[in-house]
């Protein structure tokens, strides 16, 4: 078993780090290791128990009641309203975009409003679900404009959606003139607050100047909030509410065309691990209302102290004033910021580059956590560096004879050749097992790409990556 559990530890060892802060992409570290450490213990004792049947496990009920009582007293939540737990961002997304959907069997072709800058699981809600996209340009600032989006929605219109912040640029959307104006015309209004609905309420308790968003707002009729994010917890667990039970109701399906037990779930999911609800009941409970607020104080700290550290590093800009934890920066054409991420990596400092899109430059992103915030001084000593190196360096150039051979390609009609001759172009030619680790040159061609080639290029990518390893992983341990 220690043999098992030690090869375990050998491949996690290639993993990004999810402690130490200096991860600023999909981990969230509060830095305490009481948290984690119970957090991890609760995600075992229930690895084996099913919310499939809260009768059966009715501890697992209980937590999620108190869960869902915690966001709300956070959000201003109506006594009126109900929630659900579930796997994550998307899974939430998915679901308020469903409901709203199937609240209107009328509407034979649902559409909803989205502000450009929504978070790509909507656009997988589309896809889905069958939900026509119609998407709104943001503003300079790169928030959703009210009046746009009021004039977007129509007689087809089920939901309208604004974001506290957007992942890209980190930016609170207006979300009260958006509210109103979805509840003018009977629409529903989801606030996405993944990522910033456990910040932002203690910012708002610090003094921090926060754009209203919350259910305090008339006409949001959903919120998603995200645990596994800025509650800490364990990845697996994020809340959707609804303002009242009416609301949610069509979440619920319900099965009983067959001759075993009666399906009912209110999530996507029907056997649901207990793992991740009783991690985040544990990590909530830990962390408690002044740990939160205690964790949002530092971690606010160190963005503000990063957005003055990057105003003095020549070259590099924050594109939007941060409303929260997430800063998205820019170059000038000294440099790119594909160039700057790699040196990042090779610091040891793991970043997120965004493409361009709608006429926007690309980004690096940087999601910020409390246990960043220590390092600030050191993440900006290396990001300074990087930046005055890329500067040397100047802008990747991408070969001329390998855009000619991208701007041809058509994304529908991707052959096998054109792949292996895309990968042998960039140097990454083989099998795809061996990742790369310098990953400009590739960024930089993708970002001259359009967005139907990026997702057909990288979903071919991936399923490169995604081939059996067969005979390997069932082996008893040698030696
Ligand atoms: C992270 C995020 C999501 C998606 O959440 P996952 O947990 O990755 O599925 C949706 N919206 C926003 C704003 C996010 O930041």
């Amino acid at each position: 078993m220690d043999d098992v559990l030690a090869r375990l530890r050998a491949m996690q060892a290639a993993d990004v780090p999810v402690t130490g802060g200096r991860t600023l992409a999909y981990v969230y570290d509060s830095g305490l290791e009481e948290a984690d450490r119970v957090g991890r213990a609760a995600v075992a004792a229930y690895a084996g128990s099913n919310g499939l049947d809260p009768t059966a496990f009715p501890s697992l009920l209980r937590m999620e009641n108190e869960l869902v009582g915690v966001t709300c007293d956070l959000l201003d939540a109506p006594p009126s309203t109900v929630g659900t737990i579930t796997s994550g961002g998307t899974e939430s997304v998915l679901l308020a975009v469903q409901s709203a959907r199937d609240a209107h069997p009328e509407v034979e072709r649902p559409r909803m409003v989205l502000p450009s800058t929504a978070h790509a699981a909507f656009h997988k809600a589309a896809h889905y679900f069958g939900v026509e996209v119609v998407t709104v340009a943001v503003g300079e600032d790169f928030r959703a404009r009210p009046d746009a989006t009021a004039a977007a929605i129509d007689d087809r219109t089920v939901l309208v959606v604004a974001s506290a912040p957007s992942y890209a640029h980190g930016v609170v959307d207006p979300v009260g003139p958006i509210a109103a104006a979805a509840a003018a015309r009977g629409v529903r209004c989801h606030v996405d607050a993944c990522i910033g609905g456990w910040v932002l309420p203690y910012a708002a308790r610090l003094g921090r100047a926060v754009t209203p968003w919350t259910f305090a707002v008339d006409g949001v009729t959903s919120i998603s909030v995200d645990l596994h994010k800025y509650a800490y917890a364990p990845k697996g667990t994020s809340v959707l509410l609804h303002r009242t039970a009416e609301l949610r109701r069509p979440q619920y399906f319900a099965s009983a065309r067959w001759p075993g037990y009666t399906m009912l779930n209110p999530t996507m999911q029907s056997t649901r691990s207990g793992g991740p609800l009783a991690g985040a009941w544990a990590v909530v409970s830990t962390i408690g209302d002044a740990g939160y607020l205690a964790l949002t104080a530092q971690v606010l700290d160190g963005v503000d102290r990063l957005v003055a550290g990057v105003a003095g590093i020549e070259g590099l800009r924050v594109v939007a004033r941060p409303d929260s934890t997430l800063v998205a920066l820019a170059t000038d054409a000294s440099c790119d910021v594909f160039t700057i991420t790699d040196a990042m990596t090779r610091a040891g400092w793991w970043v997120q580059p965004q493409l361009s899109h709608d006429g926007r430059p690309p980004t690096v992103h940087l999601s910020l956590s409390a246990a960043t915030a220590p390092h600030v001084e050191e993440f900006l000593e290396a990001l300074r560096a990087a930046t005055a190196a890329a500067v040397a360096s100047g802008p990747v150039v991408v070969d001329a004879e390998v855009v000619a051979f991208v701007r041809a390609l058509d994304p529908a009609q991707l052959g096998e050749d054109d792949f292996d001759g895309l990968l042998a172009a960039v140097g990454m030619a083989g099998d795809g097992s061996e990742l790369p680790t310098e990953m400009a040159e590739v960024n930089a061609l993708l970002d001259l790409a359009s967005p139907d080639l990026r997702e057909a290029l990288l979903s071919r990518f991936l399923d490169r990556l995604q081939r059996p390893l067969r005979g390997v992983a069932a082996e008893p341990p040698t030696g």
